[in-house]
């Protein structure tokens, strides 16, 4: 872990390791997915068997296999404790409500007279919803990506999850049925994003990838897009705070390894003005640690990826945090919306000493899917608007046409495309 001081003459040289710290898709690992690609479009399911018998050491022998169909699901649902169902439930509510209020309305717009303009907003047909499944599984990224698909209005949403040596954890399908997943099936990798775009006899092809996942799920992305739709390319997770002084201590530290246990990659950085502070909790998250069933993972990125920093005022904390973007930036002062003002790149802003990032990862109604590595300076959380089309709507009169049709004939000259121009021209007898 790293504790600097923001004057500190090689702050930047110092901190340079944490910034570049995403994961390089190296030659192999884009050359293993190109390959996978090319394979599932050229044998579509045999290749998907194939992968997954591979991959996730199943046994399958025919597509039928590939499909988790409505029993299982069902079974799954009731073997989910009650108050655990009851939770995901509740977490299923609260993002559809938060996201309802996303939703933008088709509009057209009539003041001008003899012109008519506006935006129409359509669904998405068909997604595809990647649950990653390989290390561990997350019932929260299928209600933060399938619930909104749903509330666009998307007319069927696909779920792929790989289920390694054939197990799936059925709060991860409890999750589904109550998100509004239509279709789920047991393939994972880059060979279910493959799937997912070109389509096989048995997996639908979608319009658009989402959901985040290892380098081999990302890669594929990657290499899809343009084909079908992505929503970003999610690196390893991070959380900066925000401090001056006050709170206690125990409760940044905990904060701070929340996002550590998740990946060795993972960053967490705390920024105070308060030295002491800054110390209490470097002692605070050595203690903690050692409680953790995840230390070695929180130790590792803790030591790597972690730091502690004092800074001169709020105000330089805040600018180090917009330089940094971060997925996750906890405010966790005395005045948090005081200092809102000055945020402009961050995810998600958890404000104030009593929310935890926890909560925004689970059940506050966000989405949970943010942009990572810096990208926050230009990309935004997922929303309702991931899963809908808008398409401009133009309609003259007559009257419309032959007010802006020798401006429009004069345009299409300066850019020497006669046919354009001819094609108003003729309407309005121009010649
Ligand atoms: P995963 O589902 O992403 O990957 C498992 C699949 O990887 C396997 O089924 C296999 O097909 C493929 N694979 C593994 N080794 C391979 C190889 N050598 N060659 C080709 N393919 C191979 O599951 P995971 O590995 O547990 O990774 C999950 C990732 O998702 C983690 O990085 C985690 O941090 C991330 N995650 C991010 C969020 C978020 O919101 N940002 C949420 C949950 C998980």
């Amino acid at each position: 872990m790293l504790f600097l001081d923001i004057t500190d003459t090689d702050f930047d040289r110092q901190f340079s390791a944490i910034l570049n710290r995403s994961e390089e898709t190296s030659a192999q690992v884009l050359e293993t997915v190109r390959g996978i690609i090319t394979d599932v479009r050229t044998r579509g399911d045999e290749a998907l068997i194939d992968y997954t018998n591979r991959f996730d050491r199943l046994n399958l022998t025919d597509a039928a296999g590939l499909e988790i169909g409505r029993q299982e699901v069902e079974a799954a649902v009731a073997a989910v404790p009650a108050e655990d169902l009851a939770a995901l439930k509740l977490a299923v509510e609260r993002v559809a409500r938060f996201h309802e209020k996303q939703k933008s309305q088709t509009w057209l717009s009539t003041e001008e007279p003899d012109i008519l303009l506006g935006q129409k907003v359509t669904p998405l047909d068909r997604v595809g919803i990647y649950v990653p499944g390989g290390k561990a599984s997350y019932p929260s990224s299928v209600i933060m990506n399938a619930v909104p698909a749903r509330v666009a209005g998307v007319r069927e949403i696909i779920m792929v999850c790989p289920t390694p040596g054939g197990e799936i954890n059925p709060a991860v399908l409890a999750a589904a049925h109550l998100s509004g997943v239509h279709r789920i099936f047991r393939v994972g990798g880059a060979q279910a994003v493959a799937a997912l775009a070109c389509g096989t006899a048995t997996i639908p092809r979608v319009d658009k990838v989402t959901g985040p996942g290892n380098i081999y799920v990302a890669t594929a992305k990657q290499l899809v897009f343009g084909q079908v739709g992505i929503d970003m390319i999610a690196g390893p997770s991070e959380i900066l705070v925000i401090n001056d002084g006050t709170g206690t201590p125990a409760h940044i530290a905990a904060d701070l390894l929340s996002q550590a246990e998740h990946d060795e990659l993972a960053s967490s950085i705390l920024i105070t003005t308060d030295r002491s502070f800054g110390e209490a909790v470097a002692a605070e998250v050595e203690y903690q640690l050692g409680q953790l069933s995840r230390e070695s993972i929180a130790r590792a990125s803790w030591e790597k990826f972690g730091a502690i920093i004092v800074a001169g005022s709020l105000e330089e904390a805040a600018a180090f945090s917009n330089r940094i973007a971060p997925e996750h930036l906890e405010l966790a002062v005395a005045d948090p919306f005081g200092l809102l003002p000055r945020i402009t790149n961050a995810g998600a802003i958890f404000m104030g000493h009593w929310t935890p990032e926890a909560a925004g990862d689970y059940l506050a109604g966000p989405n949970h899917t943010l942009p990572t590595g810096g990208t926050a300076r230009f990309f935004s959380p997922l929303s309702v608007d991931d899963f809908v089309k808008k398409s401009s709507i133009i309609s003259f009169s007559e009257q419309g046409l032959k007010r802006l049709g020798n401006d429009i004939v004069r345009i299409a000259g300066l850019e020497g495309l006669e046919a354009h121009g001819k094609s108003v021209g003729i309407r309005l007898g121009l010649g």
